[in-house]
């Protein structure tokens, strides 16, 4: 059978492989099995919201309010603009989909790093857009802007601020000078997935959504529940702009697109900043373990502003098999073979998880 054409070209996203594929293949228990690999956070979410969840279970007959009229004014609140400023998405991955679909097509181009978050060139492509990335393969606004100014048909560009798999974080002033050279009529995205970590690591990083969207109404944030609130699978994500550009993203939205659970577990979430302060906190000390362990070792990493970080290797080791032999072990990490790098990506866990990784990584490694 004929698909769109614009299918030829695209690839699956490779998701980090789950914990019961490892306890299928390798026959290690559930329980011993830890999974770095999609920078989850390892302290699982706030205690109020599986309380509040478990409650709002036995509403699963009734859709949910599809105003979402509770969670966007609490968005709103937090973030200090309107409910008209906010989209909610089943994660922040639809509403960056919402985004590239409304405004990129077959004569356009997508405009990102040369080594950034897979999902913005699968929707690029599904569009029949094409991508342009920087040589850079983190993120060079110098290297952007030129870019921009040499493509006349760019009509988004997306920056991840802190970017994913990398880790590294552009500085707010150097993207606020970067908006001042874009024309009102491109649109730039700014994934903020991590920036409750780069905030808290350095306040030039942080990117203050209801500022940004004033100064350059062509821009988007999004953040997400499923990083530093522990809400991976409820999927959850939300975007903040100018209410144009709002308007255009719920044209793509289908009703009921996020469930009555997912709902009261972002609400509740919100309510507890508490739990995104101490999974904030832990994971900058422990990151400090894993920076110690890469000098003992003697290899390289990436000054990151995330829950993750990129170990990069001589040509000597092989990413990939490193990442099978931990994976042998019971230990998930995310390979970055597909990005051209010659590295992994691994997820700070909890203590007593990075302890494990420390001591099966130095058996492979060493
Ligand atoms: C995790 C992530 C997202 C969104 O994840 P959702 O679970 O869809 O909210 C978006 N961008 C980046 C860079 C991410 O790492």
């Amino acid at each position: 059978m004929q698909f769109n054409a614009v299918l030829d070209q695209l690839k699956l996203y490779e998701a980090g492989k789950p914990i019961e594929l490892v306890v299928r293949e390798y026959g290690i228990e559930a329980k011993d099995v830890i999974k770095l690999a999609s920078n989850e956070n390892p302290r699982g979410c706030s205690l109020k919201v599986i309380e509040a969840v478990r409650e709002e279970a036995s509403k699963m007959n009734l859709y949910p309010d599809d105003s979402m009229y509770e969670l966007k004014g609490a968005l709103a609140t937090k973030f200090g603009v309107h409910d008209e400023n906010v989209i909610i998405g089943s994660g922040s991955d639809q509403v960056i989909e919402f985004a590239i679909h409304a405004k990129s097509n077959p004569s356009s181009k997508v405009l990102m790093a040369g080594i950034t978050f897979a999902m913005y060139e699968i929707y690029t492509l599904q569009t029949g857009g094409k991508v342009l990335k920087t040589a850079s393969a983190q993120h060079d606004l110098a290297q952007m802007l030129e870019l921009y100014k040499a493509n006349k048909d760019v009509a988004i560009i997306i920056l991840c601020i802190p970017n994913n798999p990398l880790g590294e974080c552009v500085d707010t002033k150097d993207v606020y000078a970067f908006l001042d050279e874009i024309s009102p009529e491109t649109l730039v995205i700014i994934d903020g997935a991590y920036q409750e970590y780069a905030s808290f690591k350095d306040s030039a990083k942080k990117i203050i959504p209801s500022d940004i969207i004033a100064k350059y109404p062509n821009t988007l944030y999004t953040g997400t529940f499923s990083k530093a609130y522990g809400l991976g699978g409820m999927r959850c994500g939300y975007g903040i702009a100018q209410p144009e550009v709002i308007k255009a993203l719920l044209k793509l939205r289908a009703p009921f697109n996020i469930t009555n659970l997912t709902l009261k577990a972002a609400i509740v979430a919100l309510s507890d900043e508490s739990f995104v302060e101490a999974s904030v906190r832990e994971n900058f000390e422990q990151m400090k373990a894993y920076e110690a362990f890469a000098k003992e070792l003697g290899f390289e990493i990436i000054e990151s502003y995330t829950n993750f970080i990129v170990f990069t290797f001589d040509k000597d080791k092989k990413s990939a098999e490193i990442a099978q032999k931990l994976m042998e072990k019971g230990i998930i990490v995310r390979n970055l073979g597909s990005y051209g790098m010659n590295a992994i990506r691994v997820t700070i866990g909890t203590p007593e998880q990075n302890a494990r990784f420390f001591e099966s990584f130095k058996t492979l490694y060493m």
